[in-house]
């Protein structure tokens, strides 16, 4: 639906002409009649079926009044004639349902229906009354029934009156005082009828804007629920990875430590903790600038996703210095990991236009002795990475 989403249901694309009891937009018109179209088709079938067979059903009331003259075969045939068409109709509601909502087709099958009940009425002699109660219920059923349209069921309705009142006059050469009658009766029948029409108009419309108005309104909150979500999703992110790289910060490695930790001695498992160092970092960056050495750091870190396996946990603990939590791991196997990235990041330079940068880095590993803190573990960790410098760096150094 093109609609623009109302703010409320008297916003301008909801406003609906008093006169034709339509929207005065076009395009909120059709969405309305879309939205009902399965309604419409249904009670224009019904209310097609109902008519044709009651307008039939009289054949046998003619019978009793006509029977024998020539005129009751005609009226047969504009009884069947018109049923047929009512019935034709019905069938081809859905096909037709452009036709059924814009008023066009069942206004003219009722107006030709009129047509027929007018005729029929100078061919059946009866009082002219009971013909005047039969031209009420028709035009009640116009009104009723066929109330797609305000205007339409007006229009095709006043004409309706207008044909009969004639007839009325030159046909039953009624006198002045029942034709003033008649025309009060016409009158009174085509006023309520038409408030009806409007009513149902009007009510069905308002209801499909308040429809509109909360399926927009809920939409809304859909929306920004979800862009909440997608907000917190990515504050709760970024608070705790570190942007340059992607992997997690330093607060977050506090955190997953403690529980990893916990973990290791309740399970009386071994665990070991690796801290990287990149050599010579400041001079990598003095070189070729601080963004790529921020280059370099991505590419450690696509090292260590390449050698790093569950549940090893990587985190940046600050400046070029990055920190492995290795449980289930025993200080030789955490010390082969770490040498194993120490060759990859040797042997993969990072390649930037022409040039090649080649780093290095030292690792310090030490596997976690029984109940000790945290801190301890890594002041022991740093020390080793400390040794591997003082040795000439590009070394692991492992402290038992
Ligand atoms: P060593 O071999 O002893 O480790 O020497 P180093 O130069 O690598 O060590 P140092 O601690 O003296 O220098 C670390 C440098 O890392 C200093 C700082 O400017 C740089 N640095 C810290 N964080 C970042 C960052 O996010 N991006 C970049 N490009 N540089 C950073
Ligand atoms: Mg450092
Ligand atoms: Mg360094």
């Amino acid at each position: 639906m093109n609609l623009p989403i109302p703010e409320h249901r008297l916003s301008d694309a909801y406003r609906i002409d008093r006169l034709t009891a339509e929207f005065l937009f076009p395009e909120t018109e059709w969405a309305f009649r879309r939205s009902i179209r399965e309604v419409w088709v249904r009670q224009t079938r019904t209310a097609m079926v109902i008519a044709a067979l009651f307008y039939l059903m009289f054949v046998f009331t003619d019978w009793v009044v006509m029977r024998g003259s020539p005129d009751y075969y005609l009226v047969m045939l504009n009884r069947f004639s018109v049923s047929l068409i009512g019935l034709t109709v019905a069938y081809f509601a859905r096909p037709l349902w452009r036709q059924m909502v814009n008023g066009a087709a069942p206004t003219l099958v009722v107006g030709f229906g009129m047509i027929g009940f007018v005729w029929k009425a100078m061919l059946v002699p009866l009082e002219f009354g009971i013909h005047g109660m039969g031209m009420m219920a028709m035009l009640l059923g116009v009104y009723v029934f066929v109330p797609n349209r305000f205007l339409n069921a007006l229009v095709v309705s006043l004409v309706a009156s207008a044909g009969f009142l004639l007839v009325a006059m030159f046909h039953f050469n009624l006198a002045v005082g029942q034709i003033l009658t008649l025309i009060a009766l016409l009158v009174v029948t085509n006023i309520l009828g038409a408030m009806v029409t409007w009513r149902t108009s009007m009510s069905m419309r308002i209801a499909f804007c308040d429809q509109a108005v909360l399926m927009a309104a809920n939409e809304r909150l859909e929306r920004e629920a979800g862009e909440r979500l997608r907000l917190e999703a990515e504050l709760r992110h970024r608070a705790d990875h570190d942007e340059t790289t992607g992997v997690a910060n330093r607060a977050a490695f506090f955190e997953a430590a403690g529980l990893l930790l916990a973990e290791s001695e309740a399970e009386g498992r071994p665990l070991s903790l690796l801290l990287v160092d990149v050599d010579y970092f400041k001079q990598l960056n003095g070189t070729y600038g601080h963004l790529r050495g921020d280059d370099v750091l991505r590419a450690l870190v696509a090292v260590c996703r390449e050698v790093l396996r569950r549940p090893h946990y990587l985190a940046r603990f600050g400046g070029e210095e990055f920190v492995v939590m290795l449980p289930e791991t025993a200080l030789a196997e955490a010390a082969t990991v770490a040498e194993q990235l120490r060759t990859e990041c040797q042997r993969t330079p990072v390649a930037i236009a022409e040039v090649a940068i080649h780093f290095t880095i030292s690792a310090g590993v030490a596997q976690r002795h029984p109940s000790e803190p945290l801190n301890a573990l890594l002041r022991r960790a740093d020390e080793a990475v400390f040794a591997a410098k003082y040795k000439g760096r590009n070394r692991v150094e492992a402290v038992a």
